[in-house]
């Protein structure tokens, strides 16, 4: 994989939530480690020099017209073996889906041919989209899982994976089920050894993460097991949370809790921790969340459809939670996590408009519930970042050059950009909306050019 040396061009970012900042001619210097050495403007004193030792260097490359860099895609929830699913029975309540789609297609993965075909797709279909790094459900299959591991360092995309822990009796059906909770949290520890093993040969792109699909499919037992573990090991933790009623009240009818509190009995509420969807998450929540430091995957797209609500995103950053974003791959159908901020802009706005027509205007929404693109592209890259302890998602000295080009004028391009009656914050809008694989010309992972 060839390395940058510096790029010259727009560089567009979420310096903070809320507030983008765009440097045009701006230089982005590689460090030979892959992180990111300098950001030179034309207003710096040394700019024109460097950029006259930039241009003589091997792996300079000067954008053209049309062309931005983005800082890539962190997307904070993915079921990797769901891939062959996306856009599939998206018309059933979540508990069917699990049990007549999701766990049958999950079960194949015993089949290693099967699992490499299916996972090398996936990785490769992100990239594209400009997702650098991911973080991964994977299944409960320790030498599948361990295949995911292997494809995401052999095609350079940074990622966060977890064997899924599923041992429930009661909700798992026995033919995709752990064979014993003892075995299972064998196998996530045996997952975290072949990971740390990977990273001595392949640099530090992978990381484990402990998994336990959510409360409904583990047993107390697993939960206590995963924690310890998780701990032990100074793990991050990926879950889901109050992702829709049925899943909420299972958790307060067995645990006599709510989601974040029954998660926080077992330990499994931490500053590595990733709660998936957090839908019905109420303010009493936030603020254990905020606590914790624990952060939000939200999941727009998939909350359409399997969350029976909208996550009320505005009322987390005010709450001071920490949120990213997630496709939910594939209770979400789209493995685009600029698709996803476009649909947590609008999917706000639904919360805050309300969509039942037959109600008074007044008496409609939620309101004070919007959050804008500023806001969601933030979350799609620092806010992301934030919630993997990783310097990444901005243009600053010392954070991992991970970085995709958008060219509007690429061919088949939905995105039209129009000089003389565009502001600077137009174009961003626009790619958000508007930006397919055909628009992302390259893709860089801690420096190496991996599309
Ligand atoms: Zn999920």
């Amino acid at each position: 994989m060839r390395k940058v040396s510096s790029i010259l061009g727009t560089l567009i970012h979420a310096a903070e939530c809320g507030r983008i900042e765009i440097l045009e001619d701006a230089l982005i210097e590689a460090s030979p480690s892959g992180s990111i050495a300098d950001v030179l403007t034309p207003e710096d004193k040394a700019y024109t020099d460097r950029l006259a030792s930039a241009r003589e260097q091997k792996g300079f490359l000067e954008l053209e017209d049309g062309q931005y860099l983005l800082p890539g895609m962190i997307d904070l929830h993915i079921h990797a073996p769901q891939w062959p699913q996306l856009g599939k029975a998206l018309h059933l309540p979540l508990e069917q889906w699990l049990q007549k789609h999701t766990f049958p297609l999950e079960a194949k993965y015993a089949d290693l041919q099967f699992a490499e075909t299916s996972y090398r797709s996936l990785v490769s279909t992100l990239l594209a989209n400009g997702t650098t790094t991911a973080v991964y459900f994977g299944t409960i299959h320790l030498e599948a899982t361990q295949l995911l591991a292997d494809i995401c360092l052999d095609l350079g995309q940074r990622a966060y994976v977890g064997k899924v822990a599923m041992d429930n009796p009661d909700q798992c059906p026995e033919f995709y089920r752990d064979a014993g909770t003892q075995k299972s949290l064998e196998e996530t520890r045996a997952f975290i050894d072949y990971v740390r093993s990977l990273n001595q040969r392949g640099g530090d792109l992978i990381h484990p993460v402990v998994t336990p699909r959510f409360i409904p499919s583990c047993t107390d037992d697993m939960l206590r097991g995963l924690s310890a573990i998780a701990q032990e090991f100074g793990c991050h933790v990926q879950t889901h949370c109050s992702e829709s009623d049925w899943q909420h009240q299972y958790v307060l009818d067995r645990h006599g809790k709510r989601d974040t509190a029954s998660l926080d009995a077992f330990g499994l509420l931490t500053d590595k921790t990733i709660l998936a969807h957090c839908t019905l998450a109420d303010k009493g929540d936030m603020a254990l969340m905020r606590k914790r430091h624990a952060s939000v995957a939200h999941c727009p797209l998939s909350n359409y459809y399997f969350s029976n609500a909208v996550f009320p995103a505005r009322m987390a950053l005010d709450e001071g939670v920490n949120v990213g974003l997630g496709t939910d791959i594939a209770g979400g159908p789209s493995p685009s996590l600029l698709n996803n901020i476009a649909v947590a802009v609008t999917s706000s706005r639904a919360l805050e408009e309300g969509v039942d027509p037959s109600l008074d205007g007044a008496m409609r929404g939620s309101s004070g519930a919007r959050i804008d693109f500023r806001e969601a592209f933030w979350m799609a890259t620092a806010g992301g970042a934030a919630a993997l302890d990783l310097k990444a998602g901005r243009f600053e000295p010392g954070y991992c050059f991970d970085a995709f080009i958008v060219d509007i004028k690429s061919a088949h391009s939905n995105i039209v950009g129009w000089p003389s009656l565009d502001g600077p914050e137009d174009i961003l809008q626009k790619i958000i909306y508007g930006a397919a694989p055909d628009n992302v010309t390259a893709v860089w992972v801690q420096g190496r050019q991996v599309r």
